[in-house]
This record gives C-alpha cells, sequence and structure tokens, in this order.
C-alpha cells in the first residue's frame, strides 16, 4: 500500500523517559534516502535498558534499530534499491572521513550515529532511511530479515575473538544473541559448546539448538564447568548477559592462555573486581565487541542460506499499538527476541 505524501503515521517515539505511541507526518526523503514500510522492529536488549530507566537516550526519537521492510519511495540518487524491494536496515551511520574511518574501523567512527539512537527508527509504520544503510532480500520473512542487525553484531564477536577448529566454547546467556552465538561458535568449529542460563525456557532452547550442555548459574557451576574440561577451563568464554558475576564467571571459567569475548552489555558504571598477577600469569586474553562492522551482507546471507536459525530466536510478536505489553514481555526475562509487526 502506498500512501501519499502528507499523511501521518503511527510511530512509538521515547519522550520525557517514556515510550509514547503518537500521529507524525509521513517522512519526506532526500534524494538519497529511501521510505520503507516497516514490516518487522525487534526490541534489542539495549531498546530495553532504556524502557526500564537504565541509560540515557535522546528524546523525541523514534527507536527501533533492528528492522525491515519493503521500499515504497526511493531519491533520485538511489542505486541498486528499486520500490517493492524488501530490506533489512544496518541502522549505523559512519561519516567516512575520521581517522577510524579511513582505517577501515568503521564502528569506532568519531561521528558514528545510528538509525533508532540519534534519528528517528523502526518503531514506526514508514521509516526513512539513506539507501547505502539497506540491504535487499527476498528468500526469507521479514521478522528473519529484521534479524539480520543482531546476527551481525554476533558474527563481529565470534571474528573477533577467533575459534579454532576443536576449541570449547562457553557461552554465559542464552537470550537471542547468545543462541545465535551458540549456532555460530559451531559453525566456526567448536567442538563443545557450553551454555549457562538462568531461565529454564532458554535452557531448552540452547538444547534444541545443539548445546553441548546447558547449565543454570548455581554457586558450583564454575566448578562443574572445569570439571567438563578436564580441569582445566574452556578455551573460549562469551559473557552475553551484561552483569558482574556473569563477567566475573566467564573470566573463571576460561582455561590459561584462554580467551574472553565480552559481548553483553553492562551498566556504564558496572566496576568489576579482576586481579592483573591473574591475567598476568593465567596469559588470559579479555576482549569487547561492538556492533557490525562490514557482517551486515554476510549475516543476511548466512539466514537466507538457512545457515542459522533465527525464527527460533524469536519468541513474540506484537502490533505497534501494543508496544507497551511488547516492553514488559521483553523486560520479563523469559522473552527471546520480542518483535512489532506490521501488516502489509
Ligand atoms: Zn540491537
Ligand atoms: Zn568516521
Amino acid at each position: 500500500m502506498f500512501i501519499l505524501g502528507g499523511s501521518n503515521i503511527l510511530a512509538a517515539v521515547w519522550e520525557k523517559g517514556q515510550i509514547k505511541l503518537i500521529d507524525k507526518p509521513e517522512p519526506l526523503i532526500n534524494d538519497d534516502e529511501i521510505l520503507i514500510k516497516v514490516l518487522a522492529s525487534g526490541i534489542c536488549g539495549t531498546d530495553l535498558h532504556i524502557f526500564a530507566g537504565r541509560g540515557y537516550a535522546k528524546d523525541n526519537i523514534v527507536r527501533g534499530h533492528e528492522f525491515a521492510g519493503r521500499v515504497v519511495k526511493v531519491g533520485k540518487n538511489v542505486l541498486g534499491i528499486k520500490e517493492g524491494d524488501l530490506v533489512a536496515v544496518d541502522p549505523n551511520i559512519t561519516c567516512g572521513h575520521c581517522y577510524f574511518c579511513r582505517r577501515g574501523e568503521i564502528h569506532l567512527c568519531e561521528n558514528l550515529r545510528a538509525i533508532g539512537v540519534d534519528m528517528d527508527g523502526g518503531f514506526a509504520e514508514y521509516c526513512k532511511v539513506p539507501y547505502k544503510q539497506a540491504y535487499p532480500f527476498s528468500e526469507i520473512s521479514p521478522i528473519e530479515g529484521a534479524m539480520m542487525e543482531p546476527v551481525a553484531c554476533a558474527l563481529h564477536g565470534i571474528e573477533r575473538i577467533g575459534i579454532h577448529l576443536g576449541d570449547t566454547v562457553l557461552i554465559v546467556g542464552a537470550g537471542a544473541l547468545g543462541l545465535i552465538l551458540l549456532q555460530l561458535s559451531y559453525f566456526c568449529g567448536a567442538s563443545s559448546v557450553i551454555v549457562v542460563e538462568i531461565d529454564e525456557g532458554k535452557r531448552e532452547i540452547a538444547k534444541e539448538l545443539g548445546a553441548s550442555y546447558v547449565l543454570s548459574p548455581s554457586e558450583e557451576v564454575a566448578s562443574v564447568i572445569k570439571e567438563l574440561t578436564n580441569g582445566r577451563g574452556v578455551d573460549v568464554g562469551i559473557e552475553a548477559v551484561g552483569k558482574k558475576e556473569t563477567v566475573l564467571l566467564t573470566i573463571d571459567s576460561v582455561r590459561r592462555g584462554g580467551k574472553v569475548l565480552i559481548f553483553g552489555v553492562s551498566p556504564k558504571d558496572d566496576l568489576i573486581n579482576i586481579s592483573p598477577f591473574d591475567i598476568y600469569y593465567r596469559e588470559l586474553t579479555i576482549m569487547g565487541s561492538f556492533v557490525n562492522p562490514f557482517t551486515n551482507s554476510r549475516a543476511l546471507r548466512l539466514i537466507e542460506d538457512g545457515k542459522i536459525n533465527v525464527s527460533k530466536v524469536v519468541s513474540h510478536k506484537f502490533p505497534l499499538s501494543e508496544i507497551h505489553k511488547a516492553i514488559e514481555v521483553g523486560l520479563s526475562g523469559k522473552s527471546l527476541r520480542v518483535m512489532i509487526t506490521f501488516e502489509e
């Protein structure tokens, strides 16, 4: 369905510490932009932090940075995308001329801005984006398309930490991203993946997706992990929760010479106690991973080719009019990815 310019659209705006449903004018595109009829838009863990009041977000912005939809208008400079195409969106817009962009480390761009964070995003019926942010797809559903961005983040993390054939990997946290990291770990040749997760339903899904062992985070969990790895600890530990205790558990659980990936987003002010001697003596590598430089098209490819199961990590769908309910479900700790979906 096409709408005429000047119509109003329904959008969920972050305003004065809460999400509000409002009518706003349909976005006007410039020559380098496309207008997308949003069809699926995921609620990310970072959105949930904001909605729960844990973290700052710009006022008066339509949030939603993991989305896909149908192109309904294209600017006259747009290349390779036409009206009617289905596209997934990479929300991260880089400047191309700072120190980092010119070294190819575009995700560290000094002028990084993101759709759904710094400018209007996908919790709206329509959203405009620069065409270079859009990745066309055809064989998959819009919900699967909307998972391109989180899969691309997981892909970047996995490639940074470097899993070798035969490695034992620990993943702490089986949320949507933990479950994607689990699948990618096997692709990279992990011989076994141990998953630690507090929620029983999520542990079940981790099992279905091939986890070798699923453990609940009891007091003995660190010693159980050691037992499963001949007393040594895992080769690679990935933290996908964003809490002090789970970061410490991940560090404790890797072997001497092991590697730790901090993938989960912790609150900014959190601090952990860690012994420099321990890092030295155990020769640890502790690494961070931030967003998704140059991994979007490959992430989409993995989803399109059915190599990675994203349907299993989407647990709920709500229309935009029920976004408050959707957020509640997202904050319950029982859900995986919660999607806002739209009729075409
Ligand atoms: Zn996200
Ligand atoms: Zn830059």
